[in-house]
């Protein structure tokens, strides 16, 4: 598609990209059959190919209104359409440059600014960690829309004492360690059990819930802190620094895109993305050991939904699962694998209702063939998942460092 951009924007590096993104698509429609969004609403401005159009005449001079901004937020950013468009479109980027401009040129109702700003700063902030254990402390009390965001206290265990030779950075994001601060301490027990050190920094959003709530400028503040805490340990030579929520892995592996006009950083976001790996990026060369450490063969019947940040976001596809029945589980098979839960960040909160939806479609696709377990590798669909299934719902570390234990 040929775009004519406005004078506002044609000049400008966003204003660039975007139009070499826009020029890419072809129009086909393709992504529109995998769009959770058009599944649910059939309307091709709730489609990628529609919202491509929507952001194209906005960036040509068309003043947005409230129902553009009403089809951009409906999206996901699941870029489950990335997956499937056979020209490469970059759709996410494309609409991290289209709603910015929205933003600017639509005012929001002050209910929503105030949501907005209450989970931009209220989810990063110190004080999430108390007012998330109090929650959790009072959970049977609470009503049922906050009871399904408090995931039940339960507790980390013990964090490895042993030093080794090989350290690797782990970093603590902002919400995990307090909704569910086992994924940390299984993901050092698992690493230690590998004879692979943890070094954790202080928690720290990675910067994709400003960043997705259109504060790029705050999502930077934080991104330019997480370079300055880890780059001491980069320069120590830490191996890797290890991702254990596939949404934060996701957004670590764009500082080197988001920080590229910056002389200060753009270097050293480089070399952030190039040292991080996702667990499931990790831990395939170990299966071997895995397997010796292992006391006994695997009989659980398990069901792996890969979140869209790890197999669209990251493409990684079919990794977990291949590892997970290469240590003897049997991971049975998933339905529309490529669709969105609904959780999507802040999307729960914004859009409940398609959300819920999506949540509950995708229950029924996992629970189908009765699993014992259900696994992931975000914390968000993890949580989501869990509001409504009537399976456990567990991060695959998790099951991996209780199996070890065993
Ligand atoms: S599949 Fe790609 S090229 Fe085709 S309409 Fe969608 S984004 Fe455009
Ligand atoms: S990111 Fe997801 S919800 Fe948004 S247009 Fe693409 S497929 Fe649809």
């Amino acid at each position: 598609m040929k775009a004519q951009l406005a004078d506002f924007i044609k000049d400008t590096p966003e204003g660039k990209e975007a139009e070499d993104i826009v020029r890419r698509c072809v129009h086909c429609g393709f992504c529109t059959a995998t769009c959770p969004t058009y599944q649910l609403l059939g309307d091709e401005l709730d489609g990628p190919r529609g919202r491509i159009y929507l952001i194209k005449q906005v960036l040509e001079g068309v003043e947005p209104t409230e129902s553009t901004q009403l089809h951009l937020d409906r999206c996901l950013t699941c870029r489950a359409c990335e997956t499937t468009c056979p020209s490469g479109v970059q759709y996410g980027r494309l609409l991290d440059i289209g709603r910015s401009i929205v933003e600017e040129k639509v005012a929001r109702p002050a209910g929503d600014r105030l949501m907005r700003s209450a989970l931009k700063h209220g989810l990063t902030s110190k004080l999430f960690g108390p007012a998330m254990r109090t929650g959790q402390a009072l959970r049977a009390l609470l009503p049922e829309a906050i009871r399904a965001k408090v995931p039940e206290r339960r507790a980390a265990g013990a964090w490895p004492q042993r030093s080794h030779a090989r350290k690797m950075l782990l970093p603590l994001g902002c919400v995990q360690p307090s909704m569910s601060p086992n994924i940390d301490a299984a993901t050092a027990r698992v690493l230690d059990a590998l004879g692979i050190e943890s070094i954790t920094p202080p928690a720290n959003c990675c910067g994709a819930i400003k960043h997705h709530l259109n504060d790029h400028d705050a999502a930077l503040a934080e991104i330019r802190s997480n370079i300055d805490a880890w780059w001491p340990h980069v320069e120590a030579g830490v191996e890797a620094i290890v991702m254990n929520a596939s949404g934060c892995g996701a957004m670590v592996k764009e500082y080197a895109h988001l920080l590229r006009h910056d002389p200060a950083y753009a270097e050293k976001a480089r070399r952030i993305v190039a040292l991080t790996r996702d667990l499931a990026e990790l831990l395939p060369e170990h299966v071997p050991t895995l397997i010796e450490k292992l006391s006994k063969r695997q009989s659980e019947r398990v069901v792996f939904h890969p979140p869209c940040t790890l197999q669209h976001g990251q493409k990684i596809r079919g990794v977990v699962e291949r590892m997970l029945s290469d240590l003897g589980v049997e991971v049975l098979p998933l339905a529309e694998s490529h669709l969105c839960c609904g959780s999507a960040g802040t999307y729960s909160v914004l859009q409940p209702e398609l959300s819920k939806q999506l949540r509950d479609r995708k229950l029924a696709a996992l629970e189908d063939q009765q699993p014992e377990l259900i696994l992931s590798a975000n914390i968000g669909c993890i949580t989501h998942l869990a509001s409504g299934a009537h399976t456990p719902v567990r991060h695959w570390i998790e099951w991996l460092d209780a199996r070890l234990a065993d």
